[in-house]
């Protein structure tokens, strides 16, 4: 095959690129190291690493951290990854509030803000009240005269990641809202737009429970279920971009009606809803409970810290109404276990909270009904971001960004 000048340079700019990336990632999981064990790990030459880690230390992303003393011949310079490389903003949307924040390249968070809508729910206004955030934000790096290598926005609905529209939000009336061609026309910078279990999923496997796991399945437990997967640290994100929906996976043909229209759906088992609703109809049923008052006139009151509160004391419904949602949570990861072969199972989203009442009855069932290999291979943990999970997500997804397309980090951090 014949190639023109044009397309070998474009192979050699792919090839410096995905080795650069390869520096890097190599970098973050094995600092401080040596040129030589770079060398080594990567399979590329020491001319090569040099010239690679030379580009890098020019663009102010790795720098050199001290010696490590060898037995025989000189001692080699140790290198690590710039947490002052610059600063990455991370934003969510949910339906009350807004959240933004900022952190250097370590993912230390440097400064936050968040903005209350009340009952405002309209795009146009919520957009420009985060912007508003943002550029706070932004302002705040100048400040520490670091660049702005990216921001992340989580979303709580279905996103089309390529075109970053919010295709459809349902506990916010959002439907076909362009959320990252609305923040392009405001901020110069990259933009990374995505739902929030995917973002979550990122966090835990960069920075959180499933650091450095190669095959982890998150699940985002809150008003409704979702998941993330992540394969080598990327989103297996199907398609359109629309994988994980596992809250709509059927457990019961007859179940209850679900709010996409199907029933018998996982999240209507196992949602912050089910979980309160199943505490309620004990104690109409009669059943005494320190939560009697608090849920008698309906679910308003009721929250997650109130039923472990109960349940610490012995209260039986909530330790029933905890056990029950545990089962349900251990049927659905049964077959997710059987069907993903992960290696880590991170539970996180609000409901999780309450991990010390679902996990005993999560195992359990999760014993008795997955195959004995996947389930073996499979480690069921609690995530590390149980609050901040959307924003640590969206850190994360600029970050993986930076890794996989340095020279995009570098454009931005000249401002260009
Ligand atoms: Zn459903």
């Amino acid at each position: 095959m014949k190639h023109t000048d044009h397309e070998f340079v474009g192979d050699q700019e792919s090839l410096r690129q995905i080795n650069l990336s390869t520096v890097l990632t190599h970098l973050r999981q094995n600092a401080p190291i040596s040129r030589a064990a770079l060398a080594e790990l990567t399979g590329l030459n020491r001319a090569t690493i040099t010239r690679l880690v030379r580009e890098l230390i020019e663009h102010g992303f790795v720098r050199e951290t001290g010696f490590q003393s060898i037995r025989a011949g000189r001692p080699s310079i140790l290198l690590q990854l710039d947490p002052d490389a610059g600063c990455i903003i991370g934003a969510e949307i949910e339906v009350k509030f807004g959240s933004v924040i900022l952190t250097d390249l370590a993912a230390h968070v440097l400064w936050r803000q968040e903005v209350d809508f009340g009952d405002n729910d309209e795009p146009e206004s919520i957009l420009n009240s985060v912007a508003q955030l943002i550029g706070q934000a932004c302002e705040q790096a100048r400040e520490t005269s670091r660049h702005v290598l990216g921001l992340g926005m989580s979303l709580p609905g279905l996103v089309d990641v390529s075109s970053g529209v919010l295709l459809f939000a349902p506990n916010m009336r959002w439907s076909d809202v362009p959320v990252k061609q609305w923040l392009e026309n405001e901020f110069d910078i990259p933009i990374y737009v995505d739902n929030k279990a995917n973002m979550a999923a990122l966090a835990e496997s960069y920075f959180g429970s499933a650091r450095d796991s190669e095959y982890v399945l998150y699940i985002n437990i809150t008003a409704g279920v979702g998941a993330g997967i992540v394969l080598h640290q990327r989103i297996m994100a199907g398609t359109s971009g629309l994988a994980g929906e596992v809250g709509h996976m059927t457990i019961n043909p007859d179940g209850p009606k679900c709010n996409c229209g199907s029933r018998g759906c996982w999240e209507t088992y196992v949602s912050a809803l089910a979980v309160f609703r199943r505490a309620r109809e004990a104690i109409l049923d009669g059943e005494e409970s320190q939560l009697a008052e608090v849920v008698r006139d309906g679910f308003e009151r009721i929250t997650i810290p109130l039923m472990v509160e109960a349940a610490r004391k012995g209260d039986l419904v909530a330790l029933n109404s905890l056990e029950e949602t545990g089962y349900y949570l251990g049927v659905g990861l049964a077959n997710l276990i059987n069907t993903f072969n992960p290696k880590k199972v991170v539970l996180g989203g609000y409901v999780t909270q309450a991990h010390e009442f679902l996990l005993p009855a999560i195992q359990k069932t999760v014993q008795e009904r997955a195959l004995r290999w996947p389930r073996e291979a499979a480690d069921i943990v609690v995530a590390t971001y149980l609050n901040d999970a959307s924003l640590m997500g969206a850190v994360a997804t600029v970050y993986s960004q930076i890794l996989s397309n340095p020279n995009q980090a570098f454009k931005a951090k000249r401002g260009l």
